[in-house]
């Protein structure tokens, strides 16, 4: 047996990691919560911030996707330095993973993910973190296009706040 072989037989063996399991035909542009893990009495929770409607909207383009990271991140670890974990995009462009310390509900972050909005959509001036010595693909930004998609996201947080997965 080859050592391909092999990967692809553990390989279907694999469970379906949770955040697959969701309908993506079924979810909307929202704030959701994707999972609540807990160890050694420490709750993380990681939020799926769903920014363009899955197989329905036009993904996000790279340069749009890496200026929301370096904008929210800096905006998220400033407002709440010890409560955020990570900050970070989705394989897929159509949104952004928020991990959280905590075991939390959307409406405890609605707040927060809206004041971060605010923040992309007003910010002028350098894009921090944006230096060759402080990324591996400093050139590629969009803040325009960044802001365009962040405002379609609280726009939609705003009117129709979907806060939870359909079942
Ligand atoms: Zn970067």
């Amino acid at each position: 047996m080859t050592h391909i072989a092999q990967q692809d037989d553990k390989g279907s063996h694999m469970e379906k990691i949770a955040s697959f399991k969701v309908d993506h035909l079924k979810l909307d542009k929202g704030l959701y919560v994707s999972r609540v893990d807990r160890k050694d009495g420490v709750a993380l929770t990681t939020f799926d911030l769903r920014m363009r409607k899955p197989n329905f909207e036009p993904v996000m383009d790279m340069p749009a996707l890496h200026t929301i990271e370096h904008l929210g991140a800096t905006f998220l670890r400033n407002a709440r330095k010890d409560e955020v974990v990570y900050f970070g995009p989705m394989g897929c462009r159509t949104g952004f993973y928020l991990v959280m310390f905590g075991d939390l509900k959307s409406k405890d972050v609605l707040g927060l993910v809206t004041e971060m909005c605010d923040f992309i959509i007003g910010f002028r001036g350098d894009i921090p973190g944006a230096k060759p010595e402080e990324c591996g693909n400093y050139l590629e930004q969009n803040l325009d296009m960044a802001k365009f998609y962040i405002a379609e996201y609280r726009s939609a947080l705003q009117t129709a706040p979907h806060l939870e997965y359909e079942a």
